[in-house]
């Protein structure tokens, strides 16, 4: 389960909305009790692919150094990323199976016509051939 706190939701769907009609990409950091991970900062990360920003996100590895970095001055961890699909589905894709890691939670957030819709949360096998759901909370404000 992992349950986000309000401010890091709320700069979470300002992200993912600023950036429509492309992706957005961040990070989630806070704490890990078991399977309950309480998600307390949300950290903006560039979003450098290359090619069309509207379909595909990417993120540099210097950036998840540099969130992880952060996390652990802060005395937290990296939980894990999230990022947008706009006027799609908080579906997980190929792509995003590809690109993932097995030990992160991976947040999808659906904005539709610029708008926040809902969200996922995701969890890829440690092969990267299948994500299973996870229970997602967030406090609104
Ligand atoms: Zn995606």
């Amino acid at each position: 389960m992992i349950d986000i706190e309000q401010e890091a939701w709320a700069g979470m769907v300002a992200h993912a909305e600023a950036t429509y009609p492309n992706e957005c990409c961040g990070a989630m950091l806070g704490s890990i009790d078991g399977d309950e991970k309480q998600v307390k900062v949300s950290l903006r990360l560039d979003n450098a692919a290359a090619g069309s920003q509207a379909a595909y996100y990417e993120l540099r590895p210097e950036d998840l150094l540099r969130a992880d970095r952060e996390a652990r001055e802060r005395k937290m961890d990296l939980i894990g990323i999230y990022h947008s699909h706009p006027d799609c589905d908080a579906y997980f894709s190929q792509t995003d199976l590809k690109n993932s890691c097995p030990w992160y939670s991976f947040v999808v957030l659906s904005i539709q016509k610029g708008r926040f819709d809902h969200a996922n949360s995701w969890l890829p096998n440690a092969e990267q051939t299948a994500a299973e759901k996870e229970e997602l909370k967030w406090q609104k404000s």
